[in-house]
């Protein structure tokens, strides 16, 4: 594989609904999209999923921005690799930036799908032909209105529901859903909001339930989620802590979590996950794909990602219309009544991405040529 020129544009995508966090509220996407030309005309598109601003990790995107135009695309079109495995090895000087590492290594990926004439899913492994989706709900202005959403998305079909919790919006936002929906597959996702002063508080949750209770400690901090972890009954799911087959090996180890999020941009890109998917088989822990609000490309990706076998927990899925009035892939990624997703047949991400529209999202680019 020969990348000849790396197009990065970046694109702002207003979302349907607000959507709060422990660690922010966000209206509009600022996504940077990725595609990679090879010298036969093979063409992959990613997706960097930096937030707008440095809470979730460290990276942002317009860091990200920079990161890809100065460091990563100058490494990747300066090479030459069989496969989009070895991408992720040319980055491995740079320290962390998984994100924007991730962005061209997603793409490497499709482009070589395509070429080997394979639905990306099947040529990274995935067996899954269909793949469970569950929703995330972000903090809602009130109680009602939470139990309100809840319910229009059990009612469109999502396999399992998560709540975004902070300290003061928790146990009572739990106890309220729980009391509303007494059989709900559901989980609540913290977002290192608290430390293990609030050991009482995740002792309260045991009775409700929970599927798990994900990343309630720091960001960085494997230790005390084993400790965390010890204590309480509801499996502990980490998320912004596994950002590298290492880190999940820590985390098994050390007995930190019993359950792991991957997002393909946080661990770097499809070579980490299936190396994380690998070990967790082994280790029994189940994963699930986790979601940045992504637009539609890094939505196919994900939804590929999901297929490896390992991914037997429904994951943040959504459909397309979810987050966007109009999605820039065509067809939009969709969700039976069932709460499934089947990953498209045709090569490569399986998705045509709507170039017009991309046209009208973009407020800026570059392309970057081999020399
Ligand atoms: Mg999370």
């Amino acid at each position: 594989m020969r990348i000849q020129t790396i197009e990065l544009r970046e694109i702002r995508l207003p979302l349907r609904f607000p959507y709060e966090t422990s660690v922010g509220r966000t209206t509009e996407r600022k996504i940077i999209l990725t595609r990679v030309l090879d010298t036969d005309g093979g063409v992959g598109w990613g997706e960097c999923t930096s937030d707008e601003d440095p809470f979730y990790s460290e990276e942002w995107t317009d860091g990200s921005w920079l990161m890809l135009q100065d460091y990563l695309a100058p490494l990747l079109l300066s090479s030459v690799v069989d496969h989009p495995g070895e991408v992720d090895g040319l980055f491995k000087h740079i320290r962390r930036h998984h994100m924007a590492k991730a962005a061209l290594e997603t793409a490497c990926w499709d482009l070589a799908a395509h070429r080997a004439g394979l639905p990306l899913w099947q040529f990274i492994g995935g067996n899954q032909h269909t793949v469970r989706a569950g929703v995330a709900i972000g903090l809602q202005e009130s109680v009602e209105k939470l139990i309100e959403v809840v319910g229009s998305e059990q009612a469109a079909g999502y396999q399992r529901v998560k709540i975004k919790i902070k300290p003061g919006r928790d146990i009572q936002l739990v106890a309220a859903v729980r009391g509303a929906f007494p059989d709900l597959p559901l989980m609540v996702d913290a977002n290192s909001a608290y430390s293990l002063a609030d050991l009482e508080l995740f002792r309260s949750l045991d009775r409700f339930s929970l599927m798990m209770i994900e990343q309630p400690l720091a960001h960085d901090d494997l230790s005390r989620h084993a400790v965390l972890q010890r204590q309480i009954t509801t499996p502990i799911c980490l998320d912004e802590s596994v950002c590298s087959p290492g880190d999940a090996e820590d985390a098994l180890s050390l007995g930190s979590c019993r359950v792991i999020n991957v997002k393909l941009g946080r661990v770097g890109g499809y070579s980490n996950a299936i190396a994380i998917e690998r070990l967790c088989r082994a280790a029994a822990i189940p994963l699930w794909c986790g979601g940045m609000l992504e637009s539609g490309v890094g939505r196919a990706h994900n939804v590929a990602l999901s297929t490896l076998e390992g991914f037997s927990l429904p994951g943040d899925l959504s459909a397309s219309s979810r987050y966007w009035d109009q999605d820039i892939i065509q067809p939009p990624v969709t969700v039976s009544s069932e709460g499934l997703i089947t990953p498209s047949s045709r090569p490569g991400l399986g998705h045509d991405v709507d170039l017009d529209l991309v046209e009208r999202l973009t407020v800026r680019r570059t392309a970057i040529h081999r020399q």
